[in-house]
């Protein structure tokens, strides 16, 4: 019965199976040039390549037992009571120049198209041109702005000035490109008229990661500056040019989020993470970088925290039906850099790349309001008890033939140890391979069908862990 089912899928999709590897080899002849060639190359390398979805937690120091967590609590607590606030607050000793005031923007309304920079500055044309790409492109319309005596909660961000109680867009340039072709980034803040936590969001630190831009500016657009208490920074497209091309990568083709916090005279990667983490994200508190699977795999809503340090750990308590896993995080990425740097950070990973999810974006945009309601930043209506997210431990489950993937389970599902997950089904034999699950668990996170290899993390287990603190 089982054998007869196989077969079926088997004949239904071999043709499109081998549609889909015969593709490349196609497109390939087509290329006239050298120079398309090695795209097409470098693309099925990077594919094949793993990301922090599967890394991350194949490479993941384990748990650390509850004794050891509080023992190193202890310890740490006492060099830094308050680690909770960011140590380094860069170039702001320089308060000599004079800084301009941030319009404040209503969020809601649609923004006017970035104007060119005006020519008005007719003294220096030629070394003018620099000077003038250093600058922010959209700057503060002189209509808008109200000249008023600056409050004790002014936010500077950006070479900008945000009053109290006003939103803005800001604009930041890693100034990486010709000067004169140069193109920013835009950075939403909010800046609560109460005093409160800084809270940063960044979403498409790979360029082709789309639920996590529209997590971003639901969560910054709902938001109500009267009465926020604290801020709200969002880059919701950290990787514009990634974004643009829907690709991963950056143009030389690094992963952004292994080059944190960056150097100033590295490579490509490593300036624009520097920029990223100096002008934008040392400035945070706590700090949710915002994720999807990548190469075909999807993920339920989930948080990856390093739940061995017990700032983090406290601060995943935060989001509301969240499921979380432990990983410890490997060098270079956003939200190690960040802790490193004393700011709370976690990564929330939603659906899968290239798409918009809504199911997947509902439940990052709670979540994020379950966190800021936890840290007295906004007050919501309707809110019955304390937020509970759910932890995990978790492993991954490898492909061991190579062939075309079945599933038989879907993401969320409850597995138990033993049973069939899917099939790996080879498309030039008829061999039908299972892939059975190591563990009891839930399936949080899992690869689409689609042709694999052999070693080819296909699902993400998660079996329950304690909750930390109890
Ligand atoms: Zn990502």
């Amino acid at each position: 019965m089982l054998f007869q089912r196989c077969k079926n899928s088997v004949s239904h999709h071999l043709i499109a199976g081998l549609l889909v590897m015969l593709m490349p080899a196609a497109s390939l002849a087509e290329a006239g040039n050298t120079q398309s060639k090695t795209l097409v190359a470098s693309q099925l390398v990077s594919q094949l390549a793993e990301d922090e979805n599967v890394e991350d937690v194949v490479h993941s120091e384990p748990r650390r037992s509850k004794a050891k967590r509080i023992e190193n609590a202890g310890s740490e607590s006492e060099e830094a009571p308050e680690s909770a606030t960011v140590t380094e607050k860069p170039a702001e000793a320089s308060v000599a120049t004079p800084r301009e005031i941030a319009p404040n923007v209503d969020l809601k309304e649609v923004a006017p198209m970035p104007e060119p920079t005006p020519e008005t500055d007719t003294a220096v044309e030629t070394e003018g041109l620099a000077v003038e790409q250093a600058e922010p492109a959209t700057e503060a319309k002189p209509d808008i702005v109200e000249k008023q005596p600056v409050p004790s909660e002014t936010f500077v961000l950006l070479g900008k000035e945000v009053l109290p109680g006003t939103s803005t867009r800001l604009a930041w340039s890693p100034k990486i490109q010709i000067a004169g072709l140069s193109q920013t980034t835009p950075v939403l803040v909010v800046n609560g008229a109460h005093t409160g936590p800084t809270l940063c969001l960044t979403g498409a630190i790979h360029g082709d990661e789309l639920n996590g831009i529209e997590i971003v500016r639901r969560t910054m657009y709902d938001l109500n500056p009267d009465k926020l208490s604290g801020r709200v920074i969002g880059v919701p497209i950290v990787n514009l040019s990634g974004f643009q091309q829907g690709s991963r990568y950056l143009p030389d083709r690094r992963d952004l989020n292994r080059h944190f916090p960056g150097s100033p005279d590295g490579s490509l990667a490593d300036r624009i993470a520097y920029s990223l983490f100096t002008d934008v994200i040392s400035h945070c508190d706590m700090l949710v970088d915002i994720h999807t699977g990548s190469l075909k795999r999807t993920n339920l809503p989930q948080l990856r925290a390093d739940m061995n340090n017990p700032d983090v750990s406290v601060f995943t308590q935060g989001f509301d039906r969240m499921a979380v896993v432990h990983s410890s995080g490997s060098p270079g990425m956003l939200r190690s850099a960040a802790v490193e740097a004393g700011i709370r950070a976690v990564t929330l990973e939603a659906g899968e790349s290239l798409r918009i999810q809504e199911h997947q974006i509902k439940a990052g945009v709670n979540s994020l309001n379950s966190l800021m309601e936890r840290h007295q930043m906004i007050s919501r209506m309707f809110v019955w008890g304390d937020p509970e997210p759910i932890y995990y431990d978790s492993i991954w489950i490898r492909a061991e033939h190579g062939g075309i993937l079945f599933s038989d389970v879907g993401l969320g599902d409850n597995v138990s140890k033993g049973e069939i997950l899917g099939y790996v089904s080879d498309p030039i034999t008829n061999e039908q391979h299972p892939i059975r699950s190591d563990a009891n668990g839930r399936v949080i996170g899992m690869a689409v069908d689609q042709v694999v290899m052999a070693g080819f993390a296909a699902y993400h287990i998660g079996t329950e862990a304690e909750i930390p603190g109890e």
